[in-house]
């Protein structure tokens, strides 16, 4: 459905990143975006005509509602954050039907299935797969620094960029993995993202997202690693050779990449002039 309401939002105006919420709003028959000071990070309601979205805004002191029809330069700016809660709730909307006012559309999920189900939709909207596919093939190789690309053009977080990521045969048939490790609330580095090839999941398992990062790379670095905030590692045995490095991002964030280097990689990088495939 996801993909339906991109198609219908592509007849309109050829869609691109980064992709304009409130032109989807507007065929959902979503008549006003309220930016309020509250508790949940996003909610719905049901109209007369259509659906009213409410999104956490925690830096105004007053609500204030966006037109959906107004102009892009008339519209405050949303966070990633903000982005990412107007994707899902117009997630929700696709689960009603047209009547006025809208009706739960039969067979619906309900409670944590619904919510994940929406979050996923919301990862789509975001990031629709013709899109993000065709960007990812501008790229010989997916590392941090592509992933802070994509989530810059499409205007969210890496988070969501990684997710996206993970989910292409490119990434799974790749010899790369990429973890995105924040610090916690208690101040441990957790993993707060990632996207993972299938043979280090073959290998190693999925990682978990607020898994400890060292405890996903016990056996392939040492305690010195995690002493230098750029500290790169080469992981060898018998058959493969693993490069490990560290990309800082933020002070309180940082990347790890991890590509695999198997022997006929030699031969392959013989096949580059300067850096180019030929
Ligand atoms: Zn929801």
């Amino acid at each position: 459905m996801a993909d339906f309401l991109l198609g219908r939002a592509n007849k309109v105006k050829r869609i691109e990143p980064p992709i304009d919420l409130f032109e989807l709003a507007k065929i959902q028959r979503v008549t006003a975006v309220d930016l309020r000071p509250m508790l949940p990070t996003g909610g719905l309601s049901r109209r007369s005509s259509g659906f009213w979205i409410c999104i956490q805004d925690l830096r105004r002191t007053q609500p204030i509602e966006v037109a959906v029809g107004s102009p892009v330069e008339d519209r405050p700016r949303l966070t990633t954050r903000q982005r990412f809660t107007m994707a899902h709730e117009l997630a929700h909307t696709l689960l009603f039907d047209t009547s006025d006012p809208p009706q739960p559309r039969a067979g619906c999920p309900k409670g944590a299935k619904l919510e994940a189900l929406c979050h996923r939709a919301a990862r789509r909207i975001l990031m629709p797969p013709a899109l993000v596919t065709a960007e990812v093939a501008k790229r010989e190789k997916l590392g941090a620094r592509d992933i802070l690309d994509l989530a810059r053009l499409f205007d969210v977080s890496p988070e969501i960029a990684l997710w996206r990521c993970d989910e292409l045969s490119a990434v799974r048939d790749s010899d790369r993995v990429v973890l995105y490790v924040r610090k916690s609330f208690s101040g441990a580095d957790e993993i707060a993202g990632f996207f993972c090839s299938s043979w280090f999941q073959d290998r190693k398992g999925r990682p978990e997202l607020g898994m400890p990062p060292a405890k996903w790379l016990s056996g392939l670095v040492d305690e010195s690693f995690w002493s230098d905030p750029k500290a790169t590692s080469m992981f060898s045995d018998v058959k493969e050779e693993i490069g490990i490095t560290r990309v800082p991002f933020a002070k309180t964030a940082h990347f790890i990449e991890l590509e695999l280097r198997r022997p006929d990689d030699s031969s392959r990088a013989s096949d580059r002039v300067n850096g180019d495939p030929v």
